[in-house]
């Protein structure tokens, strides 16, 4: 079965842009367009890794990122932090709430599904069963 990925994105060009890469390559993507929604979908369906954007209305996304790790069956499910925030401390500030890797924005086309692939390697690689 193709790995199921959950988007959590609030911006329509960058979910449709995402998901366009991730099914070109055989994911199974589904999307949610903020926190609650995302959180919500992510305890139904268990996905195999998550993508999360950090600049998220209302709830950002360390907030998502601590409440989806609060969620038993999502204690080791991959999340990857997605975000333009440039400033310093905000890739340690993801991997604090609960983010075990980080890909900056804009997406690269190129390389955006390798990125992806590298992190649930690693992950894989650490020994989680996710
Ligand atoms: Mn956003």
């Amino acid at each position: 079965m193709n790995p199921t990925v959950l988007l959590i994105e609030d911006n329509p060009q960058n979910r449709y842009l995402a998901t366009y890469l991730l099914e070109r390559r055989g994911y199974r993507v589904v999307t949610a367009e903020n926190g609650p929604l995302g959180i919500e979908l992510a305890a139904s369906l268990a996905p195999d890794m998550i993508l999360l954007d950090i600049q998220l209305p209302a709830m950002d996304g360390y907030s998502v990122a601590q409440a989806l790790r609060r969620l038993a069956p999502l204690r080791t499910t991959p999340i990857v932090a997605v975000t333009s925030y440039a400033m310093a401390g905000d890739r340690e500030k993801a991997l604090a709430s609960g983010c075990d890797g980080y890909i900056e924005k804009p997406i690269d086309p190129i390389s955006f599904v390798d990125q992806i692939a590298a992190h649930a390697r690693a992950h894989a690689a650490n020994g989680d069963p996710a």
